[in-house]
């Protein structure tokens, strides 16, 4: 074959490769090394042309540096496609800065109410939850609430039909654990209540409980005490002093309601305890012989002690929220700083 067919058939096999090229790193390098490597078809015709003689050099040198260039060109115009593909490979620019998402969290009631009941679980609470839609008779009756009882009056109630209600606190949570389950008994009651209230900065329609509840041979009021004492030193701090004021709730005997120093002036006085030093946090008793039996449990052998709070009123005083309609209205500027 004549140096000029040589020419022109490698011309032809390297249009025919391009065509076909599947563009990768490895097959471009394939592809230069057969063409244009030390061993590559154009440098073999290369060596050949050292043999012609000067005429014949005049007459195909042209041809075969225009063959050679044209490859080299052709080889360095698809590494530089090669590399910018890299970039813009299914539409997405490697080099190009993240996104950044904006990150959610649990709203600021719903932390006070994990680490409420964090605390108690260490000392040993479990967790029941209830019905939002209850019965009279667990809402009310079996809690030493009898028809027609002026405490009644004290919770005011979305009724549904005469007999169903929403429930106005979680103590029928307790009512149904004791009503499937034999003493001895410790749970927290935790979830949502409602009560037919005017929505003012001090209240709101709906709102949180937690409860808790324990029944056993021999429980004291001592124990209550020191069991409410941990948890106001582990959730307020170490500093905090705690007192407890004669109270009356139907379901508890005696009752109490139990303050906290103020958190903020720490007995001073100020704007948030209202210049008085303390700080109402919960109320609490022991559990009326009453409820006892409404639930099938013998009084006369079992005690017990329960206590309520509020994860709202909680929160508020943690945190200096003057206002409870601002926990209800999703307002992201005020959440995103809890
Ligand atoms: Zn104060």
């Amino acid at each position: 074959m004549s140096l000029p067919e040589r020419i022109e058939k490698i011309r032809t096999q390297f249009d025919s490769d391009l065509s076909k090229l599947r563009l990768t790193a490895d097959s471009l390098e394939e592809l230069r090394l057969k063409y244009i490597g030390k061993k590559g078809g154009i440098s073999r015709l290369f060596r050949d042309f050292a043999a012609l003689s000067p005429d014949d050099k005049r007459t195909f040198g042209k041809d075969l540096n225009l063959l050679k260039k044209f490859v080299e060109d052709s080889i360095r115009q698809l590494k530089e496609k090669l590399a910018e593909n890299r970039q813009t490979d299914s539409g997405f620019d490697y080099t190009l800065p993240g996104f950044s998402f904006k990150e959610g969290h649990l709203h600021p009631v719903t932390q006070t109410m994990n680490r409420i009941c964090d605390i108690f679980r260490e000392m040993g609470f479990g967790t029941e939850f209830g019905p939002e839609v209850e019965t009279d008779f667990h809402n009310f009756q079996a809690l030493n609430f009898p028809p027609d009882h002026p405490a009644r009056d004290m919770q005011d109630t979305f009724f549904i039909e005469d007999d169903i209600l929403l429930r106005t606190h979680t103590s029928p949570i307790q009512i149904r654990t004791m009503l499937k389950q034999k003493p001895p008994i410790r749970i927290l009651a935790p979830g949502r209540v409602y009560r037919n209230e005017a929505i003012n900065p001090r209240s709101y329609c709906v709102f949180h409980q937690i409860e808790g509840l324990y029944v056993d041979e021999h429980v004291t009021f001592a124990e209550l005490k020191v069991t409410i004492e941990v948890f106001a030193k582990k959730f307020f701090g170490q500093d905090v002093k705690l007192r407890f004021r004669p109270s009356y709730f139907p379901f508890t005997e005696p009752s109490a309601e139990v303050d906290i120093s103020c958190i903020i002036c720490g007995g001073s006085g100020c704007r948030l305890c209202k210049n008085t030093g303390w700080l109402e946090i919960m109320g609490c008793g022991m559990v009326d012989p009453n409820v006892f039996e409404a639930c099938g449990i013998d009084p006369e052998k079992y005690t017990g002690y329960a206590f309520g709070m509020g994860p709202e009123r909680i929160t508020m005083l943690k945190y200096g929220i003057d206002d409870i309609r601002l926990l209800y209205e999703g307002d992201v500027r005020f959440l995103e700083q809890f």
